[in-house]
Parts: C-alpha cells; structure tokens; sequence
C-alpha cells in the first residue's frame, strides 16, 4: 500500500523559520491540512505548541477541537458553536444571520472575494455591540502577496487604516482589543510589520520557497516485467521503449490524488512512462519494493501546469499518513 510520509523535522524547521519572524502563528489547517491529514498535523501542531489554527467549515473544527485553544472557521454556519470556537465573518449579510457570539470580522482590503466593506464597517462594528458579539479578531486577504509589486501594500494600508477605527470604537465601549492578522505565507516576509498574528499555510508545509517538503509519497511495487526494444507500455502505448529496458509498476495512480499525465513525469528518483492509469504507474527501472513519488513537492509540480497547493491538497485521505 502507498504511504505519505510526513516529515516533523523539516514541518518543525518551517514552524521555525515562521516563528522567527512572528512567534504568533494561526496554523491554517483547513482541507484535510492541505492534503497532510488534519489529526496527524494537529497533534504535531500541538506538540510544537501552536494554540491557534483555522479551518475550513464546522465539521473540521469539531474534528480538532480538542487540541487548540481558538478555532476559526472560515466558512462557518450560523449556529452557536463552542468557546473555542470563531466564526469568520464574510459579509454584512452573515453578521446579521449569525448566531455565535465569538467572532473574526474579515475585511474586504480589495480581494473581491469576502468580506465586510469599508463602508459597511461602522454598521457591522454597531451591530456587534448590540448583539453582545465578542469581536475575537479583524482580518483581511491578500490577492497579490505572491507577486512583486502587486497590490500588497494598497491593501496593508487600507488594513491599518481600518485598525485604528477598530480600535477607537473598542476603547470608546470598553471592548477588549481584538488581534489584527493580515500575513499568509507569501507576505510574511514582505511586510514591515506583521501585526499580531500571521495566518500560515502553505510556508507550513513547504510548498514555497524557502521552506522544507513535509510530504513524500511512496509508492508500494506490484510488478515488474521487462520491455522489448520498440514496445510500448500502458494505455494507447504512449511510451514506447528504444532499448530492452526494466519497468516497474508501483501502485498509484491519479485517483489517488496525482495530476492526470501522458507523457511521462519526473519523479524523486526515476521517471513515470507514458500515461498515468487510475491505480498505477509504470516507472522506469528495476525496484525492489518501493518508489518515491515525491519527497519535496516544489520539484514534483514542475511537472504539472498548477501550483503546489493543488497538487498537496488533493492527495487521498484514504492513503496512509505516518509520521517520521
Ligand atoms: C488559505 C488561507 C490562508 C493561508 O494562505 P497560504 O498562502 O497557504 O499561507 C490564509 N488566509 C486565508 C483567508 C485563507 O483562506
């Protein structure tokens, strides 16, 4: 059986490296961990002593609930949830449905995607105080923190700009100051300041520059046969052999999570051959019972047009996570 492997001393050597430029980290976790596994990253989260960390919806933070002390929920219901538990507040129109008094106003700086208006925020911050809402957090996006230039410091300012009015309109109630957090990983060493807390993802789990793979996945062997010179192999044959050659067929496959590829594909050690079936891959070469897929996934996605993120979060939740 295939197994992902993950890595805690390369995983704590990035919390590290993020811990140096803001000790307060919220541990993004959401989507099974960016294909990680979310329990196996909790608990080694937790063993380093993360105490924050977001999710994607109500079903993870139950997940994970016991092993933090704040959960915020991206994209959460309206129902009351636990202490432990925050919403993440995406409109006006959310503000006004949701029932759960401890949340994190997301601010639209100009992502487009979510968020409250600058325009809207006396409204919601009105509405919070009348409704007894525990304003936990105020954060904002990035669209473009991955770019040079871009619009990064637009929205920064925008940002401070709104954490002053915040902060007025705490003190003039007498509100406990909420944390301000605005950094994902691509902006973490971009900014002058990174403001209470940093919301890291895929830094995390190596999937940027600077940062260590956490993920490897190997692959168990099923057979091995040998190729004639001018035969073909897999489906439609689309690798064809120029010499009498060994190949080897491991057992994954894209419904475990691998881009779809015809033509071959660069792996940690040696290459896949032709098109990539469902549940294997034929590889070059004469292996003894394992193959590495993948040990650091920034060399793996130059195999693919997509990005890091895509190819780690779509890994199978039914293939083994073990820590090493
Ligand atoms: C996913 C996500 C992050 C983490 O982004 P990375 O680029 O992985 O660091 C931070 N904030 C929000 C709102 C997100 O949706």
């Amino acid at each position: 059986m295939a197994t992902i492997f993950i890595d805690k001393s390369n995983f704590f050597y990035n919390l590290d490296k993020i811990s140096s430029i803001n000790p307060n980290i919220l541990a993004v976790i959401k989507d099974n961990a960016y294909g990680h596994g979310i329990i196996t990253i909790s608990k080694l989260l937790k063993e380093y002593g993360i105490k924050k960390v977001c999710v994607r919806n109500n079903e993870e933070a139950e997940i994970v609930k016991g092993f933090f002390e704040e959960i915020l929920i991206f994209n959460p219901k309206t129902s009351r949830n636990a202490l432990n538990v925050s919403y993440a507040i995406n409109s006006l129109n959310q503000l006004k449905k949701n029932r759960h008094p401890y949340i994190h106003l997301k601010i639209d700086t100009g992502f487009r995607r979510n968020g409250i208006l600058e325009e809207e925020l006396d409204e919601a911050l009105d509405f919070c105080l009348k409704r007894n809402f525990e304003i936990r957090g105020v954060f904002s996006h990035f669209c473009c923190a991955d770019e040079i230039g871009g619009d990064t410091f637009i929205q920064y300012d925008k940002f401070l700009k709104v954490k002053e009015k915040v902060l007025n309109f705490c003190e003039e109630n007498s509100l406990n100051r909420p944390y301000f957090h605005i950094a994902n990983s691509s902006a973490l060493s971009k900014l002058p300041d990174t403001l209470d807390y940093v919301r890291i993802g895929i830094a995390m789990y190596g999937g940027i520059e600077g940062f260590k793979g956490v993920m490897s996945l190997v692959g168990d062997v099923v057979s091995i046969r040998e190729l004639k010179e001018k035969e073909g192999c897999g489906y439609n044959k689309a690798f064809m052999s120029k010499k009498n050659m060994k190949i080897t067929t491991i057992d994954v496959g894209y419904a475990d999570g691998i881009p779809y590829f015809k033509n071959g594909c660069k792996l940690k050690e040696t290459n896949a051959l032709g098109k990539i079936s469902m549940d294997y891959m034929i590889v070059e070469g004469e292996f003894d019972k394992k193959v590495i897929v993948f040990d650091d996934i920034k060399e793996f996605v130059k195999n693919f047009d997509t990005i890091t993120y895509d190819i780690l979060v779509k890994m199978s939740p039914r293939i083994k996570r073990i820590i090493k």
